[in-house]
């Protein structure tokens, strides 16, 4: 059976399994509104979660086919995996950040092979090794799954009101883990009487045992340059400003004390950044830098796909130090490798 949990107030959380992942599953919320259920998030495109989803609601007293919206806080397909299907099911609205719905086109419009060029590309610059490139050179392209994610039908914009009949629901960006990131503040009084200000639904954003992963934002087709983790560090601050009486993330479980689980997060980053300056007294790639960073396992145990994860985490890192000023890349090196100023 779905673990359903009521929290109060017309929301409760449904478990909905993420395959072979050890965070076990996403929380995915249903808000009752004056128009139907609306969800938050709708979990893993995968016959079984889309299952613990039909079960949680018709736990919930509805299903599938009476949600009214979905109401998504990033493109990760733990989060939207199953919008298609709901959406099909039911007719319902799908809404998202702009930032993340150009992911979602052109994530539908990149054929495999051409990820495959890229990410061999990007690593090869990052001065990842040749039995490390060398897969990825061999491999034939197929469809992976995620790939073909639905496209939203509604904008989620910054700091408005969603329009959820009889609920105050407002959107905050918080762009960092992706670049449309949002979190969800609903704006009334807390069930319990917590003290604070409403309830935030806070996506992968403020998690209350992890720190999400922050890396570049991967994209063959777009030149920008961004501080991924400087928007992180920012979008934290906006969050913890909120001061909600409970936050309902999207892993793990709900908790209250936004702001010192905000304090942790920032002296978190603040500690990992200042270790890295030690790191980078000698000149270093962003591969070099990410096997000498501290993981939750050695490097050398640390899987292929997880190693790309890694180095991007690592050059989000370079970025962020670069433009504080407090690193610079070496000059004329190829690949390029950083040094601390
Ligand atoms: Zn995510
Ligand atoms: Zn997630």
């Amino acid at each position: 059976m779905t673990q359903v949990y009521d929290h109060g107030g017309g929301v409760r959380s449904l478990q909905v399994p993420i395959p072979d992942n050890p965070l076990g599953h996403t929380l995915v919320y249903v808000v009752d509104t004056d128009r139907g259920p609306v969800l938050i998030d709708t979990g893993w495109d995968d016959p079984a979660s889309w299952d613990a989803l039909a079960e949680g609601l018709t736990a919930c007293g509805t299903s599938p086919e009476e949600i009214h919206g979905v109401v998504i806080t990033h493109h990760h397909p733990d989060h939207h995996g199953l919008s298609g299907q709901v959406r099909e099911a039911s007719g319902a609205w799908i809404a998202m950040h702009e930032a993340d719905g150009a992911i979602v086109r052109r994530a539908r419009s990149t054929r495999p092979e051409r990820w495959l060029t890229y990410m061999s590309a990007k690593l090869a610059a990052a001065g990842a090794p040749e039995d490390h490139l060398a897969p990825l050179r061999a491999a034939r392209p197929r469809s992976v799954p995620g790939l073909a994610p639905a496209l939203p039908d509604r904008e989620i914009v910054p700091g408005e009101l969603l329009a959820l009949p009889g609920r105050r629901l407002r959107a905050i960006w918080t762009p960092g883990h992706t670049p449309g990131h949002v979190c969800l503040h609903l704006e009334e009084a807390h069930p319990g009487r917590l003290p604070g200000h409403g309830r935030l639904f806070s996506g992968d954003h403020l998690l209350p045992e992890i720190t999400p992963h922050i890396g570049l934002y991967e994209d063959p087709d777009d030149a920008t340059v961004t501080d991924p983790l400087g928007d992180y560090l920012d979008s934290l601050e906006r969050v913890g400003r909120l001061a909600p009486a409970e936050v309902l993330p999207a892993h793990q479980h709900a908790f209250t004390d936004a702001a010192s689980r905000v304090r942790e997060l920032l002296t978190h980053h603040e500690d990992r950044l200042t270790g890295l300056l030690t790191l980078l007294t000698e000149p270093l790639t962003p591969w070099q830098l990410a096997e000498r960073m501290e993981w939750n396992r050695p490097w050398a145990q640390i899987p292929y796909g997880s190693r790309n994860i890694a180095v991007s985490e690592a050059e989000a890192h370079l970025r962020r130090l670069v433009k504080l000023g407090r690193a610079e890349a070496v000059a004329g090196s190829e690949p390029v490798t950083y040094m601390a100023v």
